[in-house]
């Protein structure tokens, strides 16, 4: 019996210690989803399944995890006001599936979503998203962001017109095409540096989004805040792992570029 007792302390103990040592350390996860549809081919593109992605949102409700907008996200950010069991839901390319499959789910849970568009891509090509389709969205919590206009990977483009073009431009078209303020952009495959954080400070934007990129695990950085990709691989347990808040501190980063 007193050996069951002294277990018993022993686990409340290292709890208690496991605690107070991770608090400081929580960031709110920001989900990185791409296709929502393993059907259609898409090659390098994370996917997740329609199903699965319903499954991922309920157990997000069920968990009780506050879903906000990228807007009171980077709100709180700037503010350094606390936040606890919050997560933010992204998704990057602007498929359209995201409209058919992941729309719809949701809409079901009032969940808020960010998508961040390739503008040449939107209305024009098949297998992305329309104007229209935005347009129903947005009334619907799900804001839109800038993913540049070509996705060409940043630190790689040697012209400083066509970077201007690609963080600038991008952010002007949009605002042309859908009526209203761009205020974040996501760097395509997460990449950036120096200068390129300062032409989106130039052109603006509010705050930038990368992928696993760069040092700061604590996303102190507002021109550079880390996501956690989700794909059809991930299973609850490791759905479990990147909506504690605690993932980015066990992550391995990669360079910026
Ligand atoms: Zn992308």
């Amino acid at each position: 019996m007193k050996k069951k007792l002294f277990s018993f302390l022993v686990i409340i103990i290292l709890l208690t210690m496991w605690a107070i040592f991770t608090k400081p350390f929580y960031t709110v996860p920001i989900l990185n989803y791409h296709s929502i549809n393993t059907a259609q081919y898409r090659k390098d593109t994370p996917k997740v399944s329609p199903e699965l992605f319903e499954r991922q949102m309920n157990f997000i409700y069920r968990k009780g995890l506050k879903v906000i907008s990228l807007d009171e996200y980077v709100e709180f950010l700037r503010s350094h006001k606390k936040i606890k069991n919050a997560i933010v839901i992204t998704s990057d390319d602007g498929y359209d599936d995201n409209y058919l499959y992941a729309f719809p789910v949701l809409k079901k849970y009032g969940f808020p979503a960010t998508i961040f568009i390739i503008e040449k891509h939107i209305g024009v090509t098949s297998g992305f998203l329309n104007y229209a389709q935005i347009k129903e969205m947005e009334k619907n919590h799900i804001s839109f962001g800038s993913h540049t206009i070509n996705h060409v990977y940043l630190p790689s483009v040697k012209s400083e017109e066509g970077l201007r073009n690609e963080i600038i431009g991008s952010k002007k078209n949009l605002e042309k095409k859908i009526g209203h303020r761009i205020d974040f952009i996501c760097f395509p495959l997460g990449g950036y540096n120096e200068h390129i954080i300062e032409l989106v400070k130039q052109a603006g934007y509010v705050a930038a989004f990368t992928t696993n990129r760069g040092a700061d695990k604590l996303n102190r950085n507002i021109y550079a805040i880390k996501r956690i990709k989700i794909t059809n691989k991930d299973n609850r347990f490791s759905l479990w792992f990147k909506t504690s808040g605690y993932f980015n501190l066990f992550n391995k980063f990669k360079k910026p570029n």
